[in-house]
């Protein structure tokens, strides 16, 4: 009966768009501060820069990808309260403690993490918050798990949809891969179920929305933003290529913010499990695509490697430091420029950024600079955290004492 009721208030739910701007924020304003997590008003501080990267790579030695547990009771409670289905909102008025009071369960048990093996997941299980977004074949709902409490996002996609717009293998792919990977800067996906007519995806809750709005919203990011998110796509892309996986469609788009605004890095609907390393289909969006997936006179196939990811990760940089993408034109343009590697740097950018651009920004696949120096490079040093940088390079280099007399500043 419940699995019923709440099929159909999925049936009659109707989407928006719009992610609201760092929803959650406005909890985290004034609760966050109880805790370790900063607030996102403090993360936009001087004194927070350093966290964005930090809490990326703190995370990275861990298995767990979950946030803070506060914040999600709040992301849930404020869906609630937008929902109208408030009665546990009600109850936080009145100050009378309940199951959604943040302090009661610091640890709520997710059993939709821990899972070795496939559950048998169903709608049932889950409260349904409120529409996240919508995407081409997909909306997506903030949900909460019934036994746990577990806040997560769920993807509903019609079959049908899926079937016209010839996306079937696109999702498959995307399950597969997605579930497989545990990163803190790639979205998780935590299992799949599905009825006659849709596909459910369980994901891992972005807090803080598209990556993309953000960036639209603030134009261009600054250079201590830029470089720390960089630095994050990094670590996700060397995860991903360590398991074989290459994502071929990095672009703002497909990125998401968790709740501290870290990265997390989403849409493997493009993304191939590619064991040897080579691929010749044509995929992704032009002006991210590297010139080596261009279609080339006099070339019956375009073969590749992961160093695709290498050029995109070279356009987000741009991108994020310019506002726009570097050889935007129109299609026709765009291809040439790529193909030449045709692009200016404005002079606004630093020389330390502009320097990984130019050295991501290679025509010659095997000339580009790799993650593990990217995550070197002394513009991504300038602006991570120093203690965490130490570790990462004292734990490749051994007999150094201290990373700070190399930098380039
Ligand atoms: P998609 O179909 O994946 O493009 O998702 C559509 C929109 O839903 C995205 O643009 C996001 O705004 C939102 N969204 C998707 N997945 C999540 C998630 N895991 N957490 C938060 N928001 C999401």
């Amino acid at each position: 009966m419940a699995t019923r009721a709440l099929e159909s208030r999925f049936e009659h739910l109707s989407v928006n768009d719009e992610n609201e701007p760092l929803d959650g924020s406005k909890y985290l304003k004034s609760k966050m501060t109880n805790s370790a997590a900063p607030s996102s008003s403090q993360l936009s501080q001087n004194a927070s820069r350093a966290n964005l990267h930090k809490i990326a790579l703190q995370n990275q030695s861990t298995t767990s990808t979950i946030v803070a547990v506060p914040s999600q009771t709040a992301q849930w409670r404020a869906s609630r309260i937008q929902n109208g289905s408030g009665s546990p909102a009600r109850k936080e008025n009145s100050g009378a403690s309940s199951e959604f009071d943040e302090t009661a369960r610091v640890e709520p048990k997710n059993p939709l993490y821990d899972l070795p093996m496939p559950k048998q997941f169903h709608l049932g299980m889950f409260e349904i918050g409120r529409p996240l977004g919508k995407g081409k074949f997909g909306r997506v709902y903030l949900v909460r798990e019934r036994n746990s409490g577990f806040i997560c996002a769920l993807k509903v996609l019609h079959k049908n949809e899926l079937k016209h717009g010839d996306a079937e293998k696109q999702v498959r792919r995307e399950i597969e891969i997605q579930s497989n990977l545990r990163h803190p800067n790639v979205l998780r996906l935590f299992g799949h179920f599905h009825d006659s007519k849709r596909i459910f995806l369980i994901l891992e809750f972005a807090g803080k929305g598209e990556l993309y709005k953000h960036l639209r919203r603030e134009n261009r990011f600054p250079e201590w933003k830029a470089a720390q998110y960089i630095a994050q796509m990094a670590a996700a892309l060397q995860y991903c290529h360590k398991k074989h996986i290459m994502h071929r469609d990095i672009k703002p788009e497909n990125i998401l913010l968790g709740i501290h605004g870290e990265i997390k890095l989403s849409d493997f609907g493009w993304s191939v499990h590619a064991p040897s390393n080579r691929r010749d289909t044509l995929c992704g969006t032009l002006d991210y695509l590297p010139p080596e997936m261009l279609k080339q006179p006099g070339r019956v196939k375009n073969t590749y490697t992961n160093r695709v990811d290498l050029w995109s990760l070279g356009v987000l940089t741009y991108e994020f430091l310019v506002g726009e993408a570097p050889f935007e034109d129109t299609p026709v343009l765009t291809q040439r420029k790529i193909l030449r590697g045709e692009m200016t740097v404005p002079p606004f950018v630093s020389p330390e950024a502009k320097d990984l651009i130019t050295r991501l920004l290679v025509l010659d696949p095997d000339k580009r600079i790799s993650l593990d120096h990217v995550q070197e490079h002394p513009w991504i040093i300038k602006y991570c955290v120093k203690g965490e940088r130490k570790t990462m390079r004292e734990s490749k280099k051994p007999d150094r004492k201290d990373s700070s007399s190399d930098r380039k500043e």
